[in-house]
C-alpha cells in the first residue's frame, strides 16, 4: 500500500477548480487532508483497498484519485457540475497509465428529496414498471430510483452554508450508498446536530468522529473578509444500518447498470461541449487581455 508521503506528493498536482462556483460550495480537499482520511480509512478501517468506492460530489477528483491510488478496486465519482467533472477528467488524465475512475453528473440533493417523498408516502408497495419518472404526474416522485452502490462512500460535502441542510442530504445520500462505511466531513460546530442525525434520524449503526482537521478556506470567493478562513472540521467514520440487498435482485442492477450507460454517454458529449467551450475561452483571452478573470494564485 502507499506511504503517506508519497501519497501525498502523488497528488499534490491535482488541479483544484479553476472557477469554483459558490452556490455549490466548491472548495477543494487539499492533498494533506486528503492523504490524513484516506490512509486513516486504509490502514486503520480496511476500507479502501480492493474496496468500491463513491465520492461523493467528486469535484475535480482528489479523493477518488487518492482512493484510486491507494488500491481501492471500481471508484465513482458524482457531482452535479460538469465543469467539475471536466476538470477531474482532465485530472485523471494527468497520470500514466490514465486513472480509471468513472464520473456520472447527478444532483445528489435533488434526488435525495425525492427518494425521501417516495419513502414516506408509498411505503413498501411495488408499483409496475415505468422507466419514465417525467410521467409521475407531475409531483416529481421517481418510483424506480436505484441508488449507486459501493462498499465505502466518501464526501467532502457542501457545509450547508449557502444551501441550507445541504451537508444532511449528503450524509442520507451517502448512507443509501454505502455497504460498509461513510467518511464525510462536517464542521465541528455541527457535531452534536450530526451525530443526532446520523443515528436517529438516518438510522445509523454506528457514527463516530475519527479525526478532526483545520481547514483553512482560502478567500476564493468575494464574501470573506478576510484572506483564509480557519474552519474546524470533523472527520466522520458512519456505519449504516442494513446492508443492500442486492444479492439476486437483478432488475435493480440492470435498471442501474443502464442509467450508467446513458450517463457516461451523456457525459461524453457534454464534455466535447465543454472544451469546446474551454477553447473558445482561451483565444478569446488571448486577442483581449484586459478581460483577465483568472482566479489562480
Ligand atoms: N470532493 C472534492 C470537492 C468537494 S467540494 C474535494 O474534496 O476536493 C463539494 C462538491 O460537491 C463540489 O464539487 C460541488 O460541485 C458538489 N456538489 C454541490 N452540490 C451538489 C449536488 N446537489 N449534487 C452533487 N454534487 C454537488
Amino acid at each position: 500500500m502507499m506511504k503517506p508521503k508519497r501519497l501525498e506528493s502523488e497528488l499534490q498536482d491535482v488541479g483544484t477548480f479553476s472557477h469554483p462556483k459558490q452556490n455549490l460550495e466548491q472548495y477543494a480537499t487539499t492533498p494533506a487532508l486528503a492523504t490524513k482520511v484516506l490512509h486513516l480509512a486504509a490502514v486503520e478501517f480496511g476500507d479502501i483497498e480492493d474496496k468500491s468506492v463513491i465520492d461523493l460530489g467528486v469535484g475535480t477528483g482528489v479523493l477518488a484519485i487518492g482512493a484510486k491510488l491507494m488500491g481501492a478496486g471500481h471508484v465513482l465519482g458524482l457531482d452535479v457540475d460538469m465543469d467539475a467533472l471536466s476538470e477531474c477528467k482532465e485530472n485523471l488524465e494527468m497520470y500514466e497509465p490514465e486513472l480509471e475512475v468513472e464520473l456520472v453528473l447527478m444532483d445528489v440533493i435533488e434526488l435525495i428529496r425525492r427518494y425521501d417523498d417516495y419513502d414516506e408516502q408509498e411505503s413498501d408497495e411495488s408499483d409496475d414498471d415505468d422507466d419514465d419518472d417525467d410521467n409521475n404526474n407531475g409531483d416529481g416522485k421517481r418510483k424506480d430510483y436505484v441508488w449507486p452502490k459501493a462498499d465505502t462512500v466518501v464526501t467532502n460535502p457542501p457545509f450547508g452554508t449557502r444551501r441550507k441542510g445541504a451537508d444532511v442530504a449528503f450524509l442520507a445520500a451517502a448512507m443509501k450508498m454505502a455497504e460498509t462505511a461513510v467518511y464525510s466531513f462536517h464542521k465541528t460546530s455541527t457535531r452534536e446536530y450530526i451525530q443526532k442525525v446520523a443515528t436517529k434520524k438516518l438510522g445509523a449503526k454506528s457514527a463516530k468522529v475519527v479525526a478532526e482537521m483545520k481547514y483553512g478556506l482560502k478567500n476564493q470567493y468575494g464574501h470573506h473578509r478576510k484572506d483564509e478562513v480557519e474552519v474546524f472540521v470533523d472527520v466522520w467514520r458512519i456505519e449504516p444500518t442494513c446492508k443492500m440487498k442486492r444479492d439476486g435482485n437483478n432488475d435493480e442492477d440492470e435498471i442501474f447498470e443502464q442509467n450508467l450507460r446513458d450517463l457516461a454517454a451523456n457525459i461524453e458529449e457534454l464534455q466535447l461541449s465543454a472544451r469546446e467551450r474551454k477553447d473558445k475561452h482561451r483565444s478569446s483571452k488571448n486577442s483581449n487581455n484586459t478581460s483577465n478573470t483568472s482566479n489562480r494564485r
